[in-house]
């Protein structure tokens, strides 16, 4: 086995690439990335880069250089009942397989050292390193692992053990459709046929549309059922979608209490969990790689490969308690019953609300921040629905 490598990042995606890049930016000059993936390489996504993930890029230093639609406008529908709702800072709509690969070129650029079709094996935690088989055989060791390695981590696996929880699951696929303009679409009505989550549909650079939808994990759904469910869907907005081409993917959602480190080992992005109410995660990856960028940085710095803070630190930063409130939201929402659901429909209605979301989304409002304001807009109209006794359809403004 060669010399031990002070960080070895597994996985490439946009999680790995902004560890790699803060980990540059804190001064940290031996680090490794390996991806079993030679890039471009595609990844199942809806492609919206949010403002959260435009301040994320900024802060890392990285550039957004890759074709895209800048979509300033949501629609949100639910029933009947469409909401436009604008963003003061328009939402990116990328390719992943460009997106990815620009991310992986800038951190080259910066004297990181990226190996691509490099699959890492398994990892075994000794105490002055970790050791890491590659599926050629080679053998490496670094002081500090870090698992950017997606929803299958290996990382995650060695944390979490044989404990598993439910996975979210997201299909997608992109369509050649015709579209008047650049908002995006979020269509909740398929709540109503069983659905637990929504349905999308996002302007791309080249006139296609990428469409997808995003399941919770509370109902019990199988694959062939989704993709109904996304065809029948797009189908009530003039999209045609045959669905063969419709790819599923899993997802942890975010839990706190979920272990994300242990002693040498730091998970981040998918591998440690994404936003359970909406499914994204971009954001979430590029804010975790500026966490464990510094926490690594910290550890080298003070030869402390413990990592008890990191779970807290990832809790506590603005990226944590909005993936804890969304959690908390998408247990309200997507594990409610029918009466229940008729209220979010309500909710979801509420121009107060959509307007303190679409701030978040634009990155210029912390929704955890905004808690009680938003709680007490939730009341409000759980208090008008529940004395009307109605469905959102007549109680909808
Ligand atoms: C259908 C769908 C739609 C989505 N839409 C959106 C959206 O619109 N906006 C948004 O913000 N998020 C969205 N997400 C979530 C987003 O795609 C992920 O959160 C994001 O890709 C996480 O980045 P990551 O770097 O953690 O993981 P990934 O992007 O999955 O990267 C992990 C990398 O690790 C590599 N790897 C894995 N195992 C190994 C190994 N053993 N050895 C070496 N390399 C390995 C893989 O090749 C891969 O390149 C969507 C997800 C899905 C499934």
């Amino acid at each position: 086995m060669a010399g031990i490598r002070q960080v070895v990042v597994i996985g490439a995606g946009p999680a790995g690439a902004a560890t790699a890049a803060r980990l540059h930016r804190r001064g940290v000059r031996d680090v490794l990335v390996l991806d079993r993936a030679r890039f471009p390489r595609d990844k199942p996504c809806g492609g919206g880069l949010t403002g959260r993930a435009a301040d994320a890029l900024a802060e890392l230093g990285l550039r957004l250089t890759v074709p895209r639609v800048a979509s300033a406008l949501a629609r949100v529908r639910f029933g009947a009942h469409e909401h436009a709702v604008g963003l003061d800072r328009p939402v990116a709509i990328v390719r992943r397989l460009d997106f990815d690969a620009s991310l992986v070129e800038q951190v080259r650029q910066l004297g990181v050292e990226v190996r691509t079709g490099a699959r890492v094996e398994a990892l075994d935690v000794r105490c002055d390193a970790v050791a890491l088989r590659l599926e050629s055989g080679e053998e490496l060791a670094a002081r500090i692992v870090v698992g950017a390695d997606g929803v299958g981590s290996l990382v995650r696996k060695r944390l979490c053990g044989t404990h598993r929880i439910a996975p979210h699951r997201l299909f997608v696929q992109e369509v050649a459709a015709q579209r008047a303009d650049t908002a995006m679409l979020y269509d909740f009505t398929p709540m109503r046929e069983g659905l637990r989550g929504y349905l999308w549909a996002f302007p791309l650079a080249d006139g296609r549309t990428n469409v997808g939808l995003m399941h919770y994990p509370s109902v019990r759904q199988d694959g062939p059922g989704l993709r109904r469910l996304l065809q029948a869907g797009l189908a009530r907005h003039g999209i045609e979608a045959p669905m063969r081409d419709a790819r599923g993917w899993p997802a942890w959602g975010y839990q706190p209490r979920a272990p994300v480190a242990a002693p040498r080992l730091l998970t981040v992005g998918d591998a440690a969990g994404i936003d359970a109410l909406t499914g994204e995660g971009i954001a979430v990856a590029l804010e975790h790689g500026c966490i464990a960028g510094d926490a690594a940085a910290r550890a080298l710095a003070d030869s402390d490969f413990r990592f008890a803070d990191y779970r807290r630190l990832l809790r506590r930063a603005v990226v944590g308690r909005e993936l804890s409130l969304d959690r908390w939201l998408a247990a309200r929402l997507y594990q409610a019953g029918p009466g229940w659901q008729r209220w979010a429909g309500v909710a979801l209605a509420d121009p107060g609300i959509l307007r303190l979301y679409a701030a978040r989304v634009a990155g210029t409002e912390v929704l955890a921040d905004r808690k009680l304001r938003l709680l007490r807009a939730l009341a409000w109209r759980w208090a008008q629905w529940h004395g009307r006794r109605t469905g959102p359809d007549a109680a909808a403004p």
